[in-house]
């Protein structure tokens, strides 16, 4: 089958490589129709993520159609319409039981490795690398689904793949993102990063009761979105400086809440900006934590800060202020089985159309193709779908 694969930075090919087979009992092959590219995986593009090897398989977005069924499968059968969410939980572990499924103890088979860098392990996730689980990930053909009782959700209406496409990640991720951020009625929120997750935090804010929602990108259509589609005030800040802008915006008190769904590769600005690049080059630091400082310093007293955005290793952040400040910090990757039922709810009551960001729809072949233009931030790109 054809899939697209990791050869290293800024190599991405589309190779022919085996089709998967069912390996446990609680697997299922599914045959993908439409699987997207994320801002994490521009991560991997750009070689961030440790652990990964030549000729991975790539993609954590992807649903279609089941066409191999485990023995041991209960809730699935062949013909079945589902998304699969990025994370993969067992559903039968302590951290699973708690909900907290993006920290499954059982789905990473190389959690050793994991542990030694951070302590332990979170769970396994699809295309991203063999630090959290080695497993071949959603651009392409076909998907091996582990613990497909507990993952992929079914999608028994007609609606279209690229309404429901984005419970695979991004939507559930937006709205987390939010959730973590404790939103009450009254609150400003500020979202750091416009791109398809800033987006659906945005909305998810608004669905709950942000007084004020600030969106702050450099890219002007990213902005144009989130004011369009997020009813956003946004701040552009290639030509003004945040933090006097938030000042301005909430009369010198600050954000309640703030979102940093930019992650490791911040683009920032002035000197700070510039001793982030240095500091990564000079391999004393794995991240670009702009966003993070600028969140932790704009951030009003006894304030919450939510931080979706994707970070690897050892950044440098001011501990001080955040201490100092009375700052609650809320991270991680999403618990993707809390929100799919419900969010699946919000898009077929017609509630939220997530297509809209969409930007490019394309062939699998086209793939590498548009993880260039998707760096690059070119060609207006924010969201690419392939159907392979
Ligand atoms: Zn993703
Ligand atoms: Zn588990």
């Amino acid at each position: 089958m054809q899939a697209l694969t990791w050869h290293g930075e800024k190599d991405i090919r589309v190779s022919e490589v085996p089709k998967p087979e069912i390996v446990e009992p609680t697997d299922v092959i599914v045959e993908i129709t439409a699987t997207a590219i994320c801002g994490s995986d521009l991560h991997l593009y750009n070689d961030k993520m440790p652990g990964m090897r030549e000729g991975d398989v790539l993609g954590h977005e992807p649903m279609g159609e089941v066409v191999e069924v485990g023995d041991e499968v209960e809730s699935l059968e062949v013909g079945d319409r589902v998304v699969v969410p990025f994370t993969i939980s067992c559903g039968s572990c302590w951290f699973c039981e708690e909900e907290l499924y993006s920290l499954c103890d059982n789905s990473n088979p190389n959690a050793e490795m994991a542990r030694k860098m951070m302590g332990q392990s979170p769970a396994g996730l699809f295309g991203f690398s063999h630090l959290l689980g080695g497993y071949a990930g959603g651009q392409a053909e076909y998907l091996r689904v582990p613990y497909a009782d507990v993952g992929p959700i079914e999608i028994e209406s007609d609606i279209p793949d690229e309404q429901v496409l984005f419970l695979s990640d991004v939507f559930p991720t937006g709205y987390m993102a939010a959730e973590n951020a404790d939103i009450e009625d009254e609150d400003t929120v500020a979202v750091w990063g416009c791109g398809p997750v800033g987006q659906f935090a945005i909305q998810s804010a608004q669905m709950m009761g942000a007084n004020q929602v600030v969106a702050i990108d450099r890219v002007p259509e990213r902005l144009e979105m989130a004011s369009e589609h997020g009813d956003a005030e946004t701040i552009n800040y290639e030509h003004a400086d945040v933090y006097d802008q938030l000042m301005s915006m909430t009369g010198g008190r600050g954000p309640d809440r703030c979102i940093d769904a930019v992650g490791t590769e911040a683009h920032g600005t002035g000197l700070d900006g510039v001793s982030d690049r240095v500091k990564e080059g000079a391999k004393l630091q794995d991240d670009r934590p702009y966003v993070l400082r600028e969140a932790i310093k704009c951030c009003r007293k006894g304030g919450t800060l939510s931080v979706p955005g994707v970070y690897l290793g050892r950044a440098n952040v001011p501990f001080g202020p955040l201490m100092n400040k009375a700052l609650t910090v809320k991270t991680g990757q999403t618990h993707m089985q809390r929100y799919l039922d419900p969010l699946l709810g919000t898009i077929e009551e017609g509630e939220i159309d997530p297509s809209f960001i969409i930007s490019h729809r394309v062939g699998l072949e086209d793939g590498p193709e548009m993880y260039r233009t998707f760096n690059d931030k070119a060609d207006d790109c924010i969201k690419v779908v392939m159907e392979p």
